[in-house]
């Protein structure tokens, strides 16, 4: 089962290379037994356990000096109850792996972010979510999940079987137990029509609230240094609808070569030469956008992201938005800061899951972003500043300086949470730095 033991001959980086941890060993458990034996070996030698997805959290929440818990073998649908919508799958399940068997069964995710390279653990247990008004974070459509506990128990639990738990796991940093099953809420398959265009900023932040509701799925993104805004607004349309999409060389040209090809370019330019980041940027606002096509909701919904970076985002109060990314657009100016990524704004409905960033508030969501060889934290840290004023709630896969304390005020049923780990890993056996900080010991 193991794949690999190093005690620091191999390195285990993320994806946005924020983070860089040495494991004592790697494991990769073919099935819910092993994953318990691992848990039992690993009290026995006294180290820790942290799960690990695709390692596409910015934080160092799956680092870990112990003992890595790799779970893409317990991958893909296990079965499906296509009236009720409900899919069980792996808890390594790669959501690009979901295309096809959930359109066999004329399924889809209700909502998604940008990217489908998550497992479906990762993405829950840290928030991931997409935009729309009337749409939630991944982890609102878990109906069931299965665990491993730390004392080797496998349970399961839902909103009536250990609700406590399935409150706090289904959104749970991987601090509660190791997802082994993961049971999600889908909807019909639907495509999305895809509306892109360039707009100017003052307009679109005047007319905010009418904007979000133009359409099902509405962000935006602002290029700094410029007074546009690139502004997708996706309208669900049912699966019997015309499919219109983009010729192949069109989404080559867009997707690979000017949002990755050209992009990863000219920020590796601005890294060595500022100055030139403003005009890239106009001319950046310019050339993207102004395209319309029709397809399957997840080709709409994600698309590659080959240049890497680190992200920070907060969820704030909704209606605070357009003043807080007046006040970011200030900063910026202000400070002189040349900034090659643009910000990305979304919104999402409330929900009701404990740690969510939504949890009981419409949210509109900032995310800030810097290429990889740029220093981000006097950036990160400024805007952190602005966006915590407003209410504001941080991904938890995303980089920030909050701690417990400041968590405890942000989300009502924090010490709910506590209490459920508290309870199944009294000795904190899924414990490491971040968790320590953002949780307490
Ligand atoms: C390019 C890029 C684009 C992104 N776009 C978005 C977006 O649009 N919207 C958004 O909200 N986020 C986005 N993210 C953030 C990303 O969705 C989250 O960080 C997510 O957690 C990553 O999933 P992962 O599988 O890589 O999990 P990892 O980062 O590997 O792990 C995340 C957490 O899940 C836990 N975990 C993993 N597997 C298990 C398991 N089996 N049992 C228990 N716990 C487990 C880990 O311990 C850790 O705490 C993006 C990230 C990148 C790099």
């Amino acid at each position: 089962m193991k794949i690999r033991s190093s005690s620091g001959q191999h390195p285990w980086r993320n994806w946005g290379r924020s983070v860089l941890a040495h494991p004592q060993s790697v494991e990769m458990p073919a099935d819910e037994g092993e994953v318990a034996e691992v848990l039992t070996r690993a009290k026995r030698d006294g180290l820790t356990v942290r799960p690990v997805g695709a390692g596409h959290s910015f934080t160092p929440i799956a680092a870990t000096d112990g003992i890595s818990l790799r779970l893409d073998r317990l991958a893909g649908v296990r079965s499906v109850d296509a009236a009720a919508g409900l899919v069980r799958l792996g808890a390594g399940t790669r959501l690009y792996d979901l295309r096809g068997p959930l359109a066999a069964h004329g399924l889809a995710l209700e909502n998604m972010g940008d990217i489908e390279t998550q497992t479906v653990a990762g993405a829950i247990s840290t928030g991931t979510h997409g935009t729309g008004n009337d749409f939630t974070g991944l982890a609102a459509q878990v109906k069931a999940l299965r665990l491993v506990l730390a004392n080797g128990d496998m349970v399961d639990c839902c909103e009536t079987e250990r609700p406590e738990l399935f409150q706090a796991a289904r959104l749970g940093l991987g601090a509660l137990g190791v997802l082994t099953e993961v049971t999600l809420r889908c909807v019909p398959a639907f495509l999305l029509e895809a509306d892109e265009r360039p707009e100017p900023l003052a307009a679109v932040l005047e007319n905010f609230d009418q904007i979000m509701a133009g359409a099902d799925h509405v962000e935006f993104y602002w290029f700094p240094h410029t007074s546009t805004a690139l502004v997708k607004a996706n309208r669900r349309l049912p699966a019997t609808a015309q499919p219109d999409p983009l010729p192949r060389w069109r989404s080559v040209l867009d997707d690979e070569i000017l949002s990755n090809g050209v992009f990863g370019l000219t920020c590796g330019l601005g890294t060595l030469m500022p100055q030139v980041i403003p005009p890239v940027n106009r001319l950046a606002a310019r050339l993207i956008g102004n395209r319309r096509f029709t397809d399957s909701s997840q080709e709409v919904f994600t698309s590659p992201r080959r240049v890497r970076f680190r992200e920070m985002e907060y969820a704030i109060d909704r209606e605070a938005l357009p003043q807080a990314l007046s006040e970011i657009r200030n900063l910026i100016k202000a400070r002189g800061w040349r900034i090659s990524f643009p910000l990305e704004i979304r919104v999402a409905a409330a929900d009701e899951v404990w740690l969510s960033t939504a949890y009981r508030r419409a949210s509109a969501y900032v995310a800030v972003h810097r290429y990889r060889r740029d220093p981000f934290a006097g950036y990160f840290l400024a805007v952190q500043e602005i966006l915590l004023a407003y209410g504001g709630r941080p991904h938890w896969g995303k980089l920030h300086t909050l701690d417990a304390g400041q968590f405890r005020e942000r989300y009502p049923r924090f010490d709910d949470v506590l209490a459920v780990r508290d309870e199944v890993d009294p000795d904190r056996l899924f414990r490491n730095a971040y968790l320590d900080r953002v949780l307490g010991r």
